[in-house]
């Protein structure tokens, strides 16, 4: 390492620094060159803002961000703060894992979120690369194996199952469900059919996660950051599962801003999270007003944190979605800051050039392919349909040429 470069503390060790929760917050690499300036700024803002003792960086699955992650991380690390690099490590060579790894280690960038991954875009399915990685735990052996204890290592928990594990129902099945089944299973609703699913992850897929939980920390991850989850019943009784099964490091629970209607639901809907039917309703009667809904994802998430420090969560870890406004608002409520939310208006305009490099899902501004032929989304559905501006339709009149596709009839260029 070079010896103007200094190595970043161990987020665990921080955690011992700070009894008492505090702030982090995550960001994606977005897709254009203005909106990573844009995001420069905005880290810079929070930072000052929100005093995060550390900042995470999402790794496009596949490696598809990896050169803007590490350009990322490093841009945090210039700014004083801590970075926390995601790395996952299927679906490309291990040569990029590895020079990930070196490449952290010449920056200083110590704290590494060791994942699988999912399937990049166009790819149906996760796969293993020949002589690669099958699972995170196979990631976490790897950092260990090669690096000692180098780097601070965390791993993702799902405290309503991994989306992998988690079953669609049959009618009837509901009523067979135990206590905690029931506490973890969701039903959502597709807008257009009327028709309702309900998805639960089973006991016993649930307790054989919990043992690969407790693998992948006793292979070497120092703490646990959830899957979003809107319940803080859910994260507590994760909490004490983990606790039970012998998994002791601290869990971090990752909050996932509300900051829109359709995102959300598109979101939650690809996670198969469990949305209360209360928050479902609430948002349902603010749907098409941007405003209402952020101001109610800073209630929400304020009520919610609030209940997670009372858990004694050693921080907040908001998905900031490189939005700021929410958070803004949700740190505010728990009278950590004041008026901080008054302080931006006008920041979160730009949310069409914070979308992620890397998105499997075709969003608002892609160009698809369909049977008809080469389009531009217009707009997404809550059902996954899109409405696509149809490059080659000519119709008379001057009509706009858009059809309504349904979700699977196409897909990003
Ligand atoms: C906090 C957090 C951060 C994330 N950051 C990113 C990111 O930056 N980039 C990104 O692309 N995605 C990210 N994800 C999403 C994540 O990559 C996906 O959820 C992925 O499907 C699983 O990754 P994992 O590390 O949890 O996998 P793992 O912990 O390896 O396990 C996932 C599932 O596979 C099962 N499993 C384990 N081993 C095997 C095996 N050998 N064969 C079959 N199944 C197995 C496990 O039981 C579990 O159900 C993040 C998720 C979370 C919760």
């Amino acid at each position: 390492m070079s010896a103007t470069v200094t190595k970043d503390e161990k987020i665990i060790d921080l955690m011992k620094k700070h009894p008492t929760a505090f702030t982090s917050l995550e960001f994606f690499p977005p897709r254009t060159a203005e909106g990573v300036s844009n995001l420069r700024q905005r880290i810079v803002r929070m930072k000052s803002n929100c005093l995060p003792v550390f900042m995470d960086v999402t790794w496009g699955a596949g490696g598809s961000t990896s050169s803007l992650t590490m350009d990322l991380v490093r841009f945090i690390k210039e700014q004083g703060c801590v970075a926390n690099m995601h790395l996952t490590c299927t679906n490309m060579d291990p040569e990029l894992i590895e020079q990930a790894l070196a490449d952290a280690r010449k920056y200083g960038i110590t704290n590494i979120v060791a994942l699988r991954g999912d399937a990049p875009e166009g790819e149906g399915e996760w796969k293993k690369k020949e002589g690669g990685f099958e699972c995170a735990r196979d990631l976490v052996d790897f950092i260990k194996r090669e690096y000692g204890d180098e780097f601070g290592i965390s791993v993702a928990g799902y405290p309503e199952g991994h989306p992998n594990s988690i079953t669609v129902l049959e009618e009837g099945d509901e009523m067979k469900l135990t206590a905690s089944e029931k506490l973890r299973c969701s039903t959502s609703t597709d807008p257009t059919t009327s028709k309702s699913k309900t998805c639960v992850c089973y006991d016993s897929d649930y307790a054989a996660e919990m043992s690969y939980l407790k693998s992948k920390v006793d292979a070497g991850a120092d703490f646990v950051i959830t899957q979003m989850f809107f319940d803080s019943d859910v994260f507590s009784m994760f909490v004490s599962d983990c606790r039970e099964c012998g998994i002791s490091v601290p869990i971090v629970p990752g909050i996932m801003c509300i900051n829109n209607y359709e995102g959300f639901f598109r979101m939650t809907g690809f996670c198969k999270t469990r949305v209360p039917k209360k928050v479902v309703s609430d948002m349902e009667k603010i749907k098409h007003d941007d405003k209402a809904l952020k101001e109610y994802g800073v209630k929400f998430g304020t009520e919610m944190c609030m209940k997670l420090v009372n858990l004694g969560v050693p921080c907040v870890h908001f998905y900031t979605l490189n939005l700021e406004k929410v958070v803004y608002g949700i740190l505010d409520g728990l009278g950590w800051t004041t008026e901080l939310s008054r302080s931006i208006e006008g920041v979160d305009k730009d949310e069409i050039m914070m979308k992620a490099v890397g998105s499997k899902w075709a969003r608002e501004g892609d160009e698809v392919i369909s049977m008809f032929g080469k389009g531009i989304v217009k707009e997404i559905r809550p059902n996954g349909a899109a409405v696509i501006t149809m490059k080659s339709w000519k119709l008379a009149f001057g009509q706009e040429p858009t059809a309504v596709l349904q979700a699977g009839t196409f897909k990003k260029v």
